[in-house]
């Protein structure tokens, strides 16, 4: 069978090896040595100058929020996995979608201004499939309405735009490291921000508000990463490079390979470092999306409908109609990616569907 994604996961030993180091502290949470060193290596490595490391993607949306939306109308992409929409509903505020870019998948910069009212707090969009957002104009409305902007980077490690990390972007920037991303320690995430003030909020936020063992800085929650899970991270960390360059022939395979006459692809924001962390195609109808899924499918190979459905029509949001986004998540499919994809099975994928597009 082959799926959408595969976890990469190094040699059992080297993931042994770090777990023995938690082993021989008896040291399993808390911010132990493993957790200070993957923070420390990722610092470098992303080039960046800050970094707190959390149990998930989701809860780091949700403290910043908390932070800096206050419960007023947030500003949000109808195209993104649910966590986005469901941090806002969950932290008390309201979800205002604004329609997406139909090239770039992003929130459409230029239909933000008209949705923002007197109790709109924050912007929060997401860099979806690693793609930057139009930061500069989003800033610059944030600026001008005094909003605060958070970004859902949760697909974006490793991706730069203008020569640095994309978390360096926004107020705050938050990232996934499930075992479907590109870097993963199981479950876990990371929150990013430049503002020392607004960083030790988040900072003392992620670790139940505390200052010191006996006094509070303030309201916090447990999104603490644990030491099983940095160790995950460590042993990944020295196969970032090949997981990078295994995954770029896989878009490269693609590329050369997927009849594009009948087809469309994502449009990469300019002056970006993409990390290849997806490969959605986009088919001229829901019909023929579905007709190269069942194809696909007789040969075991089970891509994924990401993202649908577009999140303004989830039962429980109330989102309107956001007519592009709904249209493009009826039509998207992103094809299997991961390191040791083999040629055979990429020929095979692309075959079936360039037979079935016609
Ligand atoms: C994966 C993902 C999240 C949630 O991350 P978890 O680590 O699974 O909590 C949030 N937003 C987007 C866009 C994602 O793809």
């Amino acid at each position: 069978m082959i799926l959408v994604t595969k976890t990469f996961l190094p040699p059992q030993e080297e993931y042994n090896k770090q777990i023995k180091r938690a082993w021989d502290n008896a040291w399993l949470t808390n911010r132990g040595e493993l957790t200070l060193e993957l923070e420390q290596k990722l610092k470098q490595h992303l080039g960046i100058s800050n970094i707190i490391m959390t149990n998930n993607g989701t809860l780091p949306i949700q403290i910043a929020l908390k932070l800096l939306a206050k419960g007023g109308e947030v500003i949000t992409t109808p195209f993104s996995y649910v966590a986005t929409s469901a941090a806002i509903i969950w932290e008390n505020c309201k979800p205002v979608f604004v329609d997406i870019d139909p090239e770039h998948l992003t929130i459409d910069e230029s239909k933000i201004e008209d949705s923002i009212t007197s109790k709109t707090t924050s912007i929060l969009a997401t860099h979806v499939f690693g793609n930057p957002c139009n930061v500069e104009v989003i800033e610059s409305i944030a600026k001008k309405h005094n909003l605060s902007v958070i970004y859902d980077a949760a697909h974006c490690f490793g991706v730069n735009y203008k020569d640095q990390s994309i978390f360096n972007y926004g107020d705050v920037s938050t990232c996934s490291f499930h075992a479907t991303k590109i870097f993963h320690t199981a479950e876990g995430g990371a929150m990013f921000c430049n503002d020392e003030k607004l960083y030790h909020k988040l900072f003392y936020s992620h670790n139940f508000g505390h200052n010191g063992p006996l006094k509070f800085h303030g309201l916090g929650i447990n999104a603490k990463i644990s030491e099983l899970q940095s160790a995950m991270g460590l042993s990944i960390f020295p196969y970032i490079k090949t997981i990078f360059s295994e995954r770029k022939k896989v878009v490269d395979f693609y590329n050369a390979h997927l009849n594009f006459s009948l087809l469309s692809k994502i449009k990469i924001r300019e002056n970006t470092q993409w990390n290849y962390s997806y490969y959605p195609v986009i088919f001229d109808s829901q019909n023929t999306l579905l007709k190269v899924l069942e194809a696909l499918e007789k040969e075991k190979i089970i891509p994924r409908r990401y993202f649908y459905p577009s999140l303004n029509t989830i039962p429980y949001v109330n989102g309107g109609t956001m007519p592009i986004s709904e249209s493009i998540s009826e039509r998207i499919v992103c094809l299997p990616l991961y390191v040791g994809l083999n040629e055979i099975d990429l020929e095979k994928i692309v075959t079936i569907i360039n037979k079935n597009i016609c």
